[in-house]
């Protein structure tokens, strides 16, 4: 299905109102899933306004997982879900943040470029956030721009000005305004309650900004009367309203849109051509979430418990695994910090997630679970500090060295197998990481190989230390694979360990490319090992059955 692309780029700006926590990213996604689907080309934008210059520094417990672009940008969750429901590889232009604008600005005056004019929020700031967004917009048909927080956020203000000004600077034809309200249900008088959504409306128009959708959250479904009130006080067109109260997956509410007529409204209101959407294979993918019947346990080693948010990313990648083999996934939290090591602990466990982390706090329980899941064959999937985790683990009973250790966690310790490398010792915190897409070429005896299909890979890192390859010849002499490796062979991208069901561990975020509809090759096949394990079966594609290590 092709459409003929517009030269012009149009613009939908999604605001927030009432309160925060919404699912606006979801909703702006799935406004960008019912366009993609007609066949235009949909880039996502998320407009921060926290004073920092990118995600990379911001507790994960607290916003929730860093997500990293293809091109090393770290950036905020929501790029998560735009590049999961519109399927594309956005860069970190799709994520800016009031830091990187303020920055820009300030460098500019003091280049002297503002020739001895006042630096003002309106226009320097305010410019500085429209070059941003047509920027990050640039050669797509359409350009869903999401502004973070709720309107009236004092800090959020010089935002919703420039998008007001967008309007002039490319044409009120070209640009439309979503905006996100809750409607909450009074239960004492059986009420839905319209009055804070209107009133986020009023803050929003008293901005200059009349909101063309409305996108109305809610616990339940709202009824006729709250809908007419809805259209009638904030002045906005039936057929221009979708009501999402809250629904069992989040897949679900790009159908819900649809169904809703969304997407032909903002086709002609911004003269859009193009042609009816295809989202059947989404309303499979929808269907199999909701009738997945038998489910598995996979523990994630976590070192954060208290945001679901955190590990967004790997659950989504399991999630989709998951779906891929007709199987739900019960995620269980393990607290990485109490684990001792104990059978029970991992007793009720099918598969083991190590994921990312930074950090000494909880890393002796991952390393006790990698070494679990390699004792008694129980899948294991680790993820960057989960395959340092796993290195460690071999390294402390080959090198009998219970210090075995990274450089992160032990500067002291004789045996850093995970270590900086000598030619980025003295670089600045930041400009250590590796960062964004890399190449590895796999080993093609080895089990990411079967998984991927393919030899060579491209994948996302975030990371700062290496396997050592001081203790290369030595470990894999003890019988660890190494599955991949920079094309230079210096570096190490994913260890197996033979024999074992499944046991994959890579140094760079495989979860950040898999989609809801097709999961990461290395996350299908886990789950899949999982399936094939815990029913007793042999592995599939002629992998022998493993017995139980020393
Ligand atoms: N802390 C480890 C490192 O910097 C792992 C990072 C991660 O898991 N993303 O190398």
């Amino acid at each position: 299905m092709k459409t003929k692309s517009k030269i012009k780029t149009k613009y939908i700006f999604v605001t927030g109102g009432v309160i925060s926590g919404l699912g606006k990213g979801i909703t702006a996604a799935s406004i960008g899933k019912i366009m993609s689907a007609r066949g235009l080309k949909v880039t996502m934008q998320k407009c921060d306004p926290y004073l920092n210059m990118d995600a990379g520094t911001l507790n994960p417990a607290e916003h929730g997982e860093v997500f990293v672009t293809c091109d090393g940008g770290e950036t905020d969750l929501d790029l998560g879900h735009y590049e999961r429901f519109i399927d594309t590889e956005l860069t970190r232009k799709s994520s800016t943040m009031s830091g990187r604008i303020y920055s820009k600005v300030l460098s500019d005056e003091r280049k002297g470029m503002y020739l001895g004019k006042t630096i003002q929020i309106i226009p320097h700031i305010t410019n500085e956030i429209m070059n941003q967004i047509i920027l990050s917009g640039e050669g797509s048909d359409l350009h869903i721009s999401e502004v973070g927080g709720t309107v009236g956020d004092y800090e959020a203000m010089a935002w919703i000005e420039a998008i007001r000004q967008m309007k002039r600077r490319v044409g009120a034809e070209n640009v439309i305004y979503a905006h996100v309200v809750f409607v909450p249900y009074l239960a004492v008088s059986k009420e839905f309650k319209t009055k804070p959504a209107q009133n986020s409306v009023r803050d929003l128009r008293e901005a200059g900004i009349q909101p063309d959708i409305l996108c109305v959250r809610s616990d339940e479904p709202i009824n006729a009367e709250a809908f007419e009130k809805m259209s009638l006080y904030c002045d906005v067109d039936k057929d221009a309203i979708v009501a999402l109260p809250n629904s069992k997956s989040v897949y679900e509410v790009p159908l819900r849109m649809e169904e809703a007529g969304i997407g032909d409204y903002i086709c002609s209101a911004l003269r859009l051509a193009c042609t009816k959407p295809d989202l059947q294979d989404w309303q499979k993918l929808v269907y199999k979430i909701k009738h997945t019947k038998d489910s598995t346990r996979v523990g994630v080693i976590a070192k954060y418990m208290s945001n679901e948010d955190t590990y967004l990313s790997v659950f989504e990648a399991l999630r989709s695994a998951g779906w891929y083999h007709n199987i739900g996934i019960d995620i269980v939290w393990v607290d990485s910090e109490k684990l001792v090591g104990t059978d029970a602990e991992f007793a009720n466990l099918d598969g083991i997630v190590v994921p990312g982390g930074f950090g000494c706090r909880g890393i002796e329980g991952k390393i006790l679970s990698a070494r679990y899941a390699r004792k008694n064959n129980i899948p294991y999937l680790g993820l960057c500090l989960g395959m340092q985790a796993a290195v460690i683990e071999f390294a402390r009973e080959v090198l009998h060295d219970e210090h075995a250790n990274s450089s992160e966690m032990d500067p002291n310790s004789k045996n850093q197998v995970i270590h900086i490398m000598p030619d980025q010792i003295g670089v600045d915190l930041g400009g250590s990481m590796r960062l964004g897409n890399y190449e590895a070429k796999l080993n093609k005896k080895s089990r990411s190989y079967l998984a991927y299909g393919q030899s060579t890979v491209l994948e996302r890192h975030r990371h700062r230390y290496e396997f050592n390859n001081n203790y290369r010849e030595q470990l894999e002499a003890a019988g660890l694979i190494i599955a991949a490796t920079s094309p230079d062979l210096k570096l190490v991208e994913i260890i197996e360990h033979q024999g074992h069901p499944f046991f994959v561990a890579t140094q760079f975020h495989p979860e950040f490319k898999s989609r809801p509809g097709s999961p990461h090759p290395l996350f299908r096949d886990f789950i899949g090992a999982i399936k094939h394990h815990s029913t007793g079966a042999t592995l599939a594609r002629g992998q022998k059955k493993a017995t139980k290590h020393k």
